[in-house]
């Protein structure tokens, strides 16, 4: 059963807060600041459209504006929730706080924060001391709590409910953007807070666009239907893909859908804690090129996921420098894509253990033929 209610079902965020206070004695910062809408939501449990969440060694501060103070309050356990007055700028409010409380040294989301923002906080602050700390950052997200990995499969299940009821309901006759529509209708239906991103549906050739964009063409017999599509549920991604035939399909179609489903598969089980994203893409490219196709399979073998669609800790040729930590959570996506005529993508998501990785994905990966 799926929990619908995220208000209800949220959790104490103190571990969050011990461990982005461990990351300020680790980097000798005496404050963070998160700005961004998931650094924020780590941070507290909660987000909005506007806010800014202040860390120090010893307390926590979520800023927000009269809309979502009083949630705020209600849910940002182990905060101090203070209010932003309307003629009132957050840097100035954070500034003051910064300078009261002797802070030097702050780190800072720096692909986020704006030049005005900085700038502003410059002036309120003038002791400023900036300190870059978006990769490590990351790196303290990339590890999934078991709590955090416990929503994100429940994510996962809220989008397979929300597939398998999509299901009967695809035909031929129906348009790619009639079936994204109703992909989303049943998403929010089986309980999804939101989407993590727009649902690709593309059918026929339009399936060799690996982010192919749903079109009014018309779903024919012999088609490839590729569906990648995700749901947020309290506050986490999920993200799956699986390409499903309508009414028949040739050997060439089977033999490519195979060719990629051993790809993920070898992927998967070259991923545990400890390797190279690098090396579990290579485990699933090499099935692709020793199977002839190897020019056609041109993106990662996976992204990381979780409060955002895409997260560090990836699998692709370039991630070959620091081993993955148990915790990681990642896509497994491996695609075959032949220009002009079909593609196939089949993905799930993964969280790499000591001894493997576990699958937090349930459909089937059979050819499905609808
Ligand atoms: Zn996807
Ligand atoms: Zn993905």
């Amino acid at each position: 059963m799926i929990n619908a209610d995220n208000t209800r079902s949220f959790p104490t965020p103190y571990s969050s807060l011990r461990r982005l206070q461990a990351l300020l004695s680790e980097n000798n910062w005496d404050a963070l600041l998160l700005t961004s809408p998931a650094g924020r939501r780590y941070a507290t449990g909660f987000t909005s459209s506007a806010g800014m969440v202040l860390v120090t060694r010893d307390a926590g501060f979520l800023y927000t504006d009269s809309r979502y103070i009083e949630a705020a309050r209600a849910r940002a356990a182990g905060f101090t929730v203070e209010l932003i007055e309307r003629e009132q700028k957050y840097q100035e409010q954070v500034g003051a706080r910064l300078s009261a409380y002797g802070v030097r040294t702050l780190g800072f989301e720096q692909g986020v924060m704006t030049v005005s923002q900085f700038r502003t906080l410059g002036k309120a602050w003038p002791d400023a001391a900036f300190c870059p700390a978006q990769s490590a950052l990351n790196a303290l997200r990339m590890v999934k709590t078991d709590e955090e990995i416990a929503r994100m499969r429940a994510a996962q299940h809220v989008a397979e409910t929300a597939y398998n009821a999509l299901l009967p309901m695809i035909r031929t006759g129906l348009t790619e953007k009639q079936v994204r529509a109703e992909l989303i209708y049943q998403m929010y239906l089986a309980g999804a807070d939101g989407l993590s991103f727009d649902p690709i549906v593309v059918s026929g050739p339009n399936t060799a666009l690996p982010h192919g964009e749903a079109t009014g063409r018309v779903l024919q017999p012999g088609d490839f239907l590729l569906m990648d599509f995700g749901v947020i549920f309290q506050g986490y991604c999920s993200d799956t893909t699986r390409t499903a035939a309508l009414g028949h399909v040739t050997e060439e179609m089977r033999r490519v859908y195979d060719v990629v489903l051993c790809a993920q598969l070898a992927g998967i089980a070259a991923a545990r804690a400890g390797v190279m994203g690098a090396g579990i893409h290579k485990a699933a490219a090499d099935v692709i090129a020793d199977a002839g196709y190897g020019a056609y399979f041109g993106h990662g073998f996976g992204h990381g996921i979780g409060l955002e669609v895409h997260e560090s800790g990836g699998a692709a040729p370039s991630a070959a420098k620091t081993p993955l930590p148990a915790g990681t959570v990642l896509s497994a996506e491996p695609g075959i894509y032949l220009p002009g005529r079909f593609g196939v993508r089949i993905e799930d998501v993964i969280v790499l253990r000591e001894n493997g990785c576990e699958n937090l994905t349930g459909l089937s990966k059979e050819l499905l033929v609808l």
